[in-house]
């Protein structure tokens, strides 16, 4: 696959592929687009400056941006939620925020997102020519943030696209969410996993404050009849999911 193309996963359903350079890092994002003729639902919306990547991947599957009803954050990460602003610009009326209540202070910006400090980032930043760093501690000052209008603590079903249920899935952050779309079996991990080469990896251990709590959160997949896995960080995997699925879990005490 191309980065800057999508995946159909199911009817309705799209993995998008946005190429994200971060800090000199290149690699690709995978938020997933939830459609019918009148309504649309998008996970996870990129890094700042993303939103005009996502919305030609949306544009490429026929789905226009005022379409949007909703959008559900997995975690407050950078990542996920850093277009946010421009999405809800982009909306033609007010759209729902989803995300979960322990990570809500974080993405309202209440709080400093955990992740997203100078200390943390020191040594890269040090690194960084002079505008870089300058743009980077502007990131950290001033990090995007969204009302949340929809707290969810999991277990929820959301009544959209014939059922997405909310799993909570804490670790990689303490508000961590993943999703079960029940018609396609597809589980949306946000950071619970990610994958390389098809192979199902766990949470990035240096990006996982809790790696205990996030290992644990994975038995929790074992639950699902998986048919398709998609990792915001690796993309799709379909090949032995339960069986991937169940071996990480075992590695949790
Ligand atoms: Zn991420």
């Amino acid at each position: 696959m191309r980065l800057g193309q999508r995946m159909k996963i199911a009817d309705g359903v799209e993995m998008l592929e946005i190429e994200m350079d971060f800090m000199g890092n290149r690699s690709a994002i995978h938020p997933t687009l939830f459609y019918d003729d009148e309504h649309a639902v998008l996970v996870d919306v990129g890094m700042p400056g993303h939103w005009e990547d996502v919305r030609s991947a949306m544009a490429r599957a026929g789905v226009p941006a005022d379409r949007l009803d909703a959008v559900i954050l997995t975690h407050q990460d950078i990542d996920h939620i850093g277009g946010i602003q421009d999405v809800l610009n982009a909306a033609s009326r007010p759209i729902d925020v989803y995300a979960h209540a322990e990570d809500q202070p974080y993405i309202e910006g209440h709080r400093q997102p955990i992740k997203l400090s100078e200390e943390r980032f020191a040594p890269v930043l040090a690194q960084l020519p002079e505008d870089a760093r300058r743009k980077f501690l502007d990131l950290i000052a001033h990090p995007p943030s969204a009302k949340v209008t929809k707290v969810v603590h999991g277990g929820e079903v959301l009544p959209w696209f014939g059922g997405i249920e909310v799993i909570f899935t804490p670790g990689h952050t303490p508000g961590h969410i993943s999703l079960y779309h029940i018609p396609s079996r597809t589980i949306i991990a946000g950071d619970a996993t990610v994958s390389q080469g098809g192979k199902v990896l766990g949470p990035m251990p240096q990006a996982t404050p809790d790696l205990p709590r996030a290992l644990e959160s994975l038995k929790q997949f074992s639950r699902y009849d998986v048919e398709n896995l998609v990792c915001y960080h690796g993309g799709l995997c379909k090949e032995r999911i339960r069986e991937q699925l169940e071996a990480l879990a075992g590695q949790a005490g």
